[in-house]
Formats: structure tokens, C-alpha cells, sequence
């Protein structure tokens, strides 16, 4: 018998999705696990991840999880695996990176039994970047821009991390610099690939004053020039956010000329084809 290997120009094409990005009770999120699950079969999506905020070295805020949640968290994860199917669930943390405390975070992590780690910076100073716009007036953009990339930076060359969470964060009131970017992007780009850590399209600024993804699509371009891993996340801080506006993202990476992404099993990244 003959098969043909006919696509159907009226159906879209069945993509492998991951969403690793999430925030759920355990965190900031407003639903348990539980309730991410069935919005993410609707949305198509192969495999999601909890990334609650893990934020070591600080007061806790309302938006952290404490860390004495973290086993009943694992635990809780473990317990949806074993009774869910149909979507792979993978266990992970959204992490501050702090500089100069590189070897108390390493020696907090490794203990963990995670699928991945996204390394984040909010805070620059004492206060986080998305606090709110008044967080910039009266400063240089610029300088902003500057610092917020350098601590980016430090954190992808700790090597603690497996993806980078939103990596520039600081656009996230629109505030925009006079400087030329394109350095900075390439700079960041390099620091990626030498270090092998992932970076994510992250669509929830689309949700925020930004009004679009991060990072900036003007330099997406770099970030295939120099060859680094993608993933496309959500950072979905309920269910109904869970792999929003991701057919424009996986649309806008192919144009752009990615043809891969990272999935990730306790910490090993392998590459799939989309
Ligand atoms: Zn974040
Ligand atoms: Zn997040």
C-alpha cells in the first residue's frame, strides 16, 4: 500500500509546545497545579512546568515562595504526574540570581530534584524592576539598561541556570533608552551560547505595559545568529494564561529562522524539531 505523507492545508500543523513558565498558589499564581492542566491539553501544549518564584537572600514578599514549601511543592508535582495523562508535567523553580552569592545558591539547588531551573533578575538594588513605572523616574534609561544587562549577564555566566527568564525585563513600563541596544543584545546572545543556557520567548509581556514579548523582537535576529536554545513560555500566573499567544511566538521564531527548541528531563536539555 501506497501512504502518502499528505498535510492538510486547512488544519494548522500539530506542533511539540512546552510551556515552563508558570506561577501557581505555591507562588504568586492565583490556581493550584491542578487547575493549569486541562487548560494546557486545550492549548495544544506537549509538556508544562511550575516555576514557582524562589527569591533567596530577601525578606519574603507575598510574591516568593518560602522555601519550606518546597518538598509539599515537589511532592505535590509528583503526585499529578503519576495521575496525569495525555501532558508531561515537569518540576521546576523561577530563581533570583543574586551577584557574589553564586555558591550559596549552587549549594541550595543541587540538592533539588528539578527538570530545569530558569534564572531570573528582578531586583536591581533593593527593589524589583516590575515594581512599578515610578521605579524609573528620575533615572538614566540608559544606566538601566546598562546594569539590568550586566546582572543578566552574571547570571547566565554562574552557569546555575538552565534558561534565562525574560531576559529583558527592563522594558517592561515601555521606558525606552536612547542608546544603541544592538551591542547589548549581542553581547547577551554570546554570554548565552558560550554558558549553553536557553532563552525564552516570554509572551506574558504582552500582559504588561511593554505590550509585547520579551525579549525585544527587533533583536531576535541575534539570538539566532549566535545559535542559542529557545523555549517559549508563558509565565502564566493563572490557567487561562497558560500558552497564550503562543502560535504568533512559534510563528514569529520560524520566520526569524529557528526550526528547534529546548525540552528539558532533570536537567538535561535536548533539542525538537517545530
Ligand atoms: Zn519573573
Ligand atoms: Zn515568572
Amino acid at each position: 500500500m501506497k501512504v502518502l505523507n499528505y498535510k492538510c492545508p486547512f488544519l494548522p500543523e500539530m506542533i511539540y509546545k512546552t510551556d515552563y513558565h508558570m506561577h501557581s498558589s505555591y507562588s504568586d499564581g492565583r490556581s493550584v497545579p491542578d487547575d493549569y492542566i486541562a487548560p494546557a491539553i486545550a492549548a495544544g501544549i506537549s509538556e508544562i512546568g511550575f516555576s514557582e518564584h524562589l527569591t533567596l537572600f530577601k525578606d519574603l514578599e507575598d510574591w516568593n515562595m518560602n522555601p519550606v514549601n518546597i518538598p509539599p511543592y515537589i511532592a505535590h508535582l509528583k503526585a499529578l504526574q503519576k495521575i496525569t495523562k495525555n501532558i508531561k508535567i515537569k518540576i521546576g523553580l523561577e530563581v533570583d540570581f543574586f551577584a557574589g552569592k553564586e555558591k550559596e545558591i549552587a549549594t541550595y539547588l543541587d540538592k533539588l530534584p528539578l527538570d530545569y531551573i530558569i534564572g531570573s533578575v528582578h531586583y536591581l538594588g533593593e527593589k524589583t524592576v516590575d515594581v512599578g513605572p515610578e521605579f524609573y523616574e528620575g533615572k538614566s534609561i540608559n544606566k538601566l539598561f546598562e546594569s539590568y544587562f550586566e546582572s543578566i549577564n552574571s547570571a547566565i555566566a554562574s552557569e546555575l541556570f538552565d534558561i534565562i527568564g525574560h531576559c529583558d525585563l527592563i522594558r517592561i513600563y515601555g521606558y525606552k533608552p536612547s542608546a544603541d541596544l544592538e551591542p547589548l543584545y549581542r553581547r547577551l546572545a554570546r554570554t548565552m551560547k558560550k554558558h549553553n543556557v536557553t532563552f525564552e520567548v516570554n509572551t506574558n509581556g504582552r500582559n504588561r505595559p511593554l505590550a509585547d514579548f520579551y525579549p525585544d523582537r527587533r533583536f531576535l535576529h541575534i539570538f539566532r545568529e549566535e545559535n542559542v536554545p529557545v523555549c517559549v513560555n508563558s509565565d502564566a500566573h493563572m490557567p487561562s494564561r497558560v500558552g497564550q499567544y503562543f502560535d504568533e511566538a512559534y510563528d514569529l521564531l520560524r520566520y526569524i529562522g529557528f526550526t528547534e527548541m529546548a525540552v528539558f528531563e532533570k536537567r538535561v536539555r535536548k533539542m525538537v524539531p517545530f
